[in-house]
């Protein structure tokens, strides 16, 4: 390891420009491969003479010594660079850096690299002004992140800022988007995706190698007025699941109210039963199915009326609404929800007999069956209705499960278009056949006793059979001839209006006529 103050001379270290004692190549390109350790043995070991960096490597600066200056330091030695960090207390902070990356002050560090990284916070930017001159000319990487508040409070990005503070250098956005911990733990696991932006390409163009070198796909964002949205990027919470989320909570409280009402106000107000410990468990577990089955329906139901709007308007040209195009885009994150709830109801149905409730309540069913002398219970319909009512579940979970993996991206990106359609649309379609079925039979004939209508409130699974019933029975009549040729001359081109009047002013009768485009 190098610690030096500044006039101090240290030899320059690198990632095995000496032959490596086992015959093989020492470091010395730009590899960009991942697979490989981030750092070899030699790199951080302690014996310079091991880790020299030949003359040739590119020299890359790194300003400041904490958290992503250190991970950052360790990918480049490990890319084969040589790095020179500037530190206020290189003595302090060197033994945290590989032994290859040379630790200064920040005077001498800036000198002969033509890349600086800047790895300290916005607000200690202007504690470098005092490099100005030693800076001048050379291009600056901002990797800064600000916070959720900085950003509203800020309309300048930090990119921006740190340009106007050094006029005469080159400032360029990049991996910010990167964490430490990324960059420490090799690209496998984290996001590959670097965006760059700049107004100077030539600049740009330095810092994507470098990216590309580390292993990275840079991605050119433009000018450096985009640093802005770039500095967004990370501020980000799952963007694509806030409204399915919602919509998945509200579902849930909306039946779970619902189901509180039914299975244990009720009893308690007009039949003095407390059943208040079924809140718990057996009220969740009649949820998340309500939930998890109106969603799945959901999924589908925008496509219905996508599909109705284009044989209404008789083109497939005239965008959505915005509503109905948002929709459309949230349809994956509304499956996955719809079959985490269905997961969820299928493990707190295996777990019902494990209650003790549930216990009690058998041996007291017993108990009442001896009483009565019943010696042979068994209704034959309702042993029917149950077997085919727990396959259709496990079948509809099944399909559900299918379409969940073929979701991934590892998995959708090794189907064709056709395969992909295939499973997302006409197996979406089974599992929702099966659902609905799953739900008739435990509802059986329920729908039509008086006993099922607690406070006069509908039992629980024919509010949920609305809408799915709606979205089969549309898409039914779709499969109609006049409407399913219709539809698909809609969706190859066709156009209602499309028809356009050619005139022949010479000839009247001709005039008449109209041609078709
Ligand atoms: P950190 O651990 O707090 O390091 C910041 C460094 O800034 C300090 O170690 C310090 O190094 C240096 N510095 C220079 N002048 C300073 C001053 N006047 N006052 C205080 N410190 C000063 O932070 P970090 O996590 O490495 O983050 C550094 C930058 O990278 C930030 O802009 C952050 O947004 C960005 N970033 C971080 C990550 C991450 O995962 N950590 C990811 C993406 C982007 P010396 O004491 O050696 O001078």
């Amino acid at each position: 390891m190098a610690a030096e103050g500044p006039g101090e001379q240290s030899p320059a270290l690198g990632c095995g420009e000496s032959p490596n004692t086992d015959g093989s190549q020492p470091a010395t390109k730009l590899s960009g491969k991942m697979d490989k350790p981030l750092i070899s043995r030699r790199l951080v070991d302690s014996d310079s003479s091991l880790a020299e960096f030949p003359s040739e490597a590119p020299k890359v600066g790194i300003l400041g010594s904490g958290d992503f200056a250190r991970s950052l330091a360790t990918r480049l030695v490990g890319s084969g660079l040589s790095v020179v960090v500037g530190s206020r207390h290189p003595k302090r902070m060197v033994g945290l850096f590989p032994s290859a990356a040379k630790v200064t002050f920040q005077a001498e560090a800036v000198g002969s690299p033509e890349v600086i990284f800047v790895a300290v916070f916005r607000e200690h930017y202007s504690s470098l002004c005092g490099l100005s001159d030693q800076l001048a000319g050379k291009i600056l990487v901002d990797v800064s992140n600000p916070t959720e508040q900085e950003h509203l409070q800020h309309r300048e990005s930090n990119a921006e800022y740190l340009a106007s503070l050094f006029p005469t250098c080159t400032v360029v956005k990049a991996f910010n988007v990167i964490s430490a911990w990324t960059l420490q733990a090799g690209l496998r696991d984290g996001n590959r995706q670097v965006p760059i932006c700049s107004d100077q390409p030539e600049a740009k163009r330095t810092v994507s190698e470098l990216a590309h070198a580390m292993g990275f796909t840079p991605v050119d964002m433009g000018s450096l007025a985009s640093a802005r949205e770039i500095e967004a990027i990370p501020l980000r919470l799952l963007p694509g699941w806030k409204v399915p989320t919602i919509l998945a909570l509200g579902l849930f409280i909306f039946f779970y109210t619902y189901n509180f009402i039914r299975d244990v106000l009720q009893p308690y107000v007009q039949e003095n039963k407390n059943e208040f410990y079924k809140l718990p468990f057996s009220v969740v577990n009649t949820t998340p199915p309500c939930v998890a089955y109106v969603l799945l329906s959901l999924v589908y139901l925008p496509g219905v009326l996508a599909a109705t709007l284009q044989l209404w308007r008789g083109t497939k040209y005239h965008r959505f609404p915005d509503w109905l195009d948002h929709w459309l885009q949230h349809r994956k994150q509304i499956g996955l929800l719809s079959f985490f709830c269905a997961a969820l109801h299928a493990v707190y149905s295996v777990c019902l007999p494990v209650r003790i409730s549930y216990r009690y309540n058998l041996v007291n069913l017993a108990i009442k069956q001896v009483l009565t002398n019943k010696s042979h219970l068994w209704v034959e319909e309702n042993v029917w209705r149950m077997e085919i009512y727990l396959s259709l579940g496990v079948l509809a979970l099944g399909v559900l499960s299918l379409l969940a993996v073929t979701s991934l991206p590892s998995i959708a990106n090794s189907l064709n278009w056709r395969e992909f359609n295939f499973v997302q649309s006409t197996l979406g379609f089974v599992a929702l056949v099966l659902s609905t079925l799953h739900t008739l039979t435990y509802g059986w004939t329920r729908a039509f006793e008086e006993s099922s209508y607690k406070f006069y409130l509908p039992p629980t699974f024919t509010l949920t059979l609305l809408v799915p019933c709606v979205v089969i029975l549309v898409k039914g009549l779709f499969l109609l001839p006049c409407l399913s040729h219709r539809l698909s001359k809609i969706r190859r081109g066709w156009e209602k209006d499309s028809a356009v009047k050619f005139t022949l002013p010479m000839d009247h009768a001709l005039a008449q006529k109209t041609s078709h485009v």
